[in-house]
Formats: C-alpha cells, structure tokens, sequence
C-alpha cells in the first residue's frame, strides 16, 4: 500500500507534526496555499467522506473538526478566524485518497472558494 498519510502515520516519511495522538495527528501541508495550512488526518485508512460507512467511522468527523478547533487556538489563529476545508473525491478536489481535513489561515479568505 502506497498510501502518503498511512506512510507518515507509520514514520515511515518525515513530515512537519503540529499535533498527534492515537487517533489523529495534524501536519504543515508541504505545499501550503495560505500562510498556515495544516492537515488534520485520522491514523485510520478511509478514502474520503464519502466512504465514511459505520457509526465508527463517522464520528472520526468530529475528531477531526475538535482536533482543528484546538490546533487552530495553539497556532493562534482563534482570534483572527480561518477556515476548515474538506475536499471529497474529483469533483471536490481531492487528490490524495485519505480523509483529512484542511485548516487555512493567516490572510482573508475568499467567498465563493475556487
Ligand atoms: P487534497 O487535495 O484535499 O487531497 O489535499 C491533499 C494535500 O496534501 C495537498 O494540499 C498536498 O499539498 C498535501 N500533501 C501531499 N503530500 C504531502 C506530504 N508528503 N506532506 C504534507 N502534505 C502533503
Ligand atoms: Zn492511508
């Protein structure tokens, strides 16, 4: 399996940790489109939200959106705001095959998203 965020789960590619734990971990995007833009990824393999099937599964959303909120206010962005981004399947934009959620701030976000 190929799978980048099963790799860097496992330690097995090195990449910049905000936050992690036994269920979730938060890392800098390589490829950042805001001046702070963070993953927040579960450690389990679910290929995107749309593959969310048990209650299980459904409720690594609301570890995910948690895990943001507080890696939000440790980054200080709580005051200023930001923005939280989910990308499902091609239409959606999503280009790695591994639910994460995007947390985006430090400049003006723009409506309607691209
Ligand atoms: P999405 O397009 O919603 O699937 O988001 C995937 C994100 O993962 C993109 O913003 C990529 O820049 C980012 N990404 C891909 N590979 C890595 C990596 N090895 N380390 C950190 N971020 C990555
Ligand atoms: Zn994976």
């Amino acid at each position: 399996m190929e799978c980048i965020f099963c790799r860097i789960s496992e330690g097995k590619l090195p990449a910049d940790f905000v936050y992690k734990d036994g269920d979730v971990f938060a890392i800098r995007d390589a490829h950042p489109v805001a001046p702070t833009h963070i993953l927040i990824i579960p450690r389990k393999h679910v290929p995107s939200l749309a593959d969310l099937k048990s209650s299980d599964d459904r409720a690594l959303i609301s570890t995910l959106v948690s895990t943001a909120v507080e890696v939000a206010g440790k980054v200080s962005l709580a005051e200023r705001g930001y923005r939280l981004v989910w990308n499902c399947r091609a239409e959606g934009g999503q280009t790695v095959d591994h639910i994460h959620l995007h947390l985006l701030g430090g400049r003006q976000m723009k409506w309607p998203p691209g």
